[in-house]
């Protein structure tokens, strides 16, 4: 079998890991399968380079900041194939360009656009661990790019995706995918499997085990992906096609993601274009929108409430006041201290009263409400940030059955 592992930050952050890591991938290797390994930078290494671009400028040159930052991934993929030989195990490390992991050229954010396999797959069949730096890639013009924060997953899926691999093994710090973040709350518990829409919905709503992107390439080429600890052997999580008995559960999950900010345009006269005419410049500025309500009021005049990610705030407030007088409006109030809470679930599209249920739970906690989005498969809320663990927790409670090893615990 081809296997690709992923292993993260954490699980890389000494020699002494590496040392694990390689034992791990050894046995995989002495069992009789090829191995594709994908690591992350040691863990804080990434952010201590963003430190030091930061120290120059607040803004700093995007190209290269992605130079910058990619060689945190240099660093622990030399050392593992270092070590993986003086195990006597063929290794070899390789940077995106290298491979060519070809990318766009947004730097930073960059997307993957195709894995070059001649060399992965020839060295691959010799017998050759090889060894990927993750988070990096390779524009049309031979440009370093980064693929944002968490993006080792992301060049995990697309390596196994684009080399057919048996199965996608990231490992990390927790021993699979939660009902909630374990570090948030002690009592979530592991899911066997979860589909891989619903996985998106956690992903892209605060659960930082996987990043989205990842999760979106490992849907559209069917890539088993299984989330599991570096630090044990347990069975993780597998991300699955769903089925019909996963209609049955109701939430699988709840988030918590206090990266947002919530920017209020108060008297928005109510004629058409206007929210064109707020909303296009923002866009522009690659500034991503989240949430947006906008009342009807008896005066003709609403107010628009959105959030946007923390960091675009004054970006988002820029352009706000800079429409604010042009389409007649008043004044911009923001509010940084809110979070967005979010239960996601498959068998929302079929049970009724889920909202309903969710709002009761929070009101009976005094918690206000400041905002609601609905899909299919989630229900989100903007809630104070002050509340945010709290409604993780009690949302936890109203939905999630607990297990029936939890239940005998309390009996005893
Ligand atoms: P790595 O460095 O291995 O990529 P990350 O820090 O990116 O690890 O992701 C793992 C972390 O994701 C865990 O330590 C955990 O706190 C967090 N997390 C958030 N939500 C969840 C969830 N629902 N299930 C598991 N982990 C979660
Ligand atoms: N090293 C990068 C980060 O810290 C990528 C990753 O770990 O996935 O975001
Ligand atoms: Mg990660």
């Amino acid at each position: 079998m081809l296997i690709v592992q992923k292993y993260g930050g954490t699980s890389v952050g000494s020699i002494e890991r590496i040392q694990q890591v390689a034992k791990r991938v050894a046995a995989t290797c002495d069992a009789g399968h090829q191995v594709a390994v994908v690591l992350s930078a040691m863990s804080g290494e990434t952010n201590r380079l963003l430190d030091l671009a930061r120290q120059i400028s607040a803004q700093p040159d995007a190209r290269e900041s992605d130079v910058l930052v990619s060689s945190g991934e240099q660093v622990s993929i030399a050392l593992l194939a270092m070590v993986l030989k003086e195990m006597g195990y063929p290794a070899c490390s390789l940077l995106g360009h290298q491979i060519q992991i070809e990318t766009d050229d947004a730097y930073g954010r960059a997307r993957i656009k195709n894995v070059q396999t001649t060399r992965l797959l020839n060295d691959l069949k010799d017998g050759t661990i090889i060894v990927v730096a993750g988070f990096q890639g390779v524009d049309a013009r031979g440009n370093i790019t980064t693929l944002g924060r968490g993006g080792s997953d992301t060049s995990a899926v697309a390596i196994a995706a684009a080399t057919q691999a048996d199965a996608c093994e990231i490992y990390t710090d927790v021993d699979g995918v939660y009902s909630a973040d374990p570090r948030i709350y002690p009592h979530a518990h592991k899911l066997a499997r979860i589909s891989y829409d619903e996985m998106l919905e956690l992903a892209s709503l605060g659960a930082k085990v996987l990043q989205i992107r990842s999760v979106e390439l490992a849907k559209r080429y069917q890539v088993p992906v299984h989330v599991r600890s570096s630090f044990t052997t347990d069975e993780g999580t597998w991300l699955v096609q769903e089925d019909q008995s996963m209609e049955d559960v109701i939430v699988s999950g709840v988030t918590s993601d206090l990266d947002q900010a919530k920017i209020t345009l108060q008297r928005v006269p109510d004629r058409p274009g206007l929210a064109a005419k707020l909303f296009m410049p923002i866009a522009q500025d690659n500034v991503v929108v989240d949430m947006i309500i906008q009342n009807a009021s008896a005066d003709e005049k609403t107010d628009v409430t959105f959030t946007v990610p923390k960091g675009d705030v004054s970006k988002a407030l820029e352009h706000v006041k800079c429409a604010s007088p042009e389409i007649g409006a008043g004044n911009v109030v923001f509010d940084a201290e809110v979070a967005k809470v979010s239960i996601v679930g498959l068998g929302m599209r079929s049970h009724a009263g889920v909202a309903a249920r969710m709002f009761e739970v929070l009101a009976a906690e005094g918690i206000n409400i400041q905002m609601i989005s609905t899909s299919e498969i989630k229900i989100s809320i903007i809630i104070d940030a002050k509340y945010a663990e709290l409604a993780v927790r009690v949302l936890h409670d109203a939905f999630i059955p607990s297990t029936e090893l939890e239940d005998q615990a309390r009996r005893l």
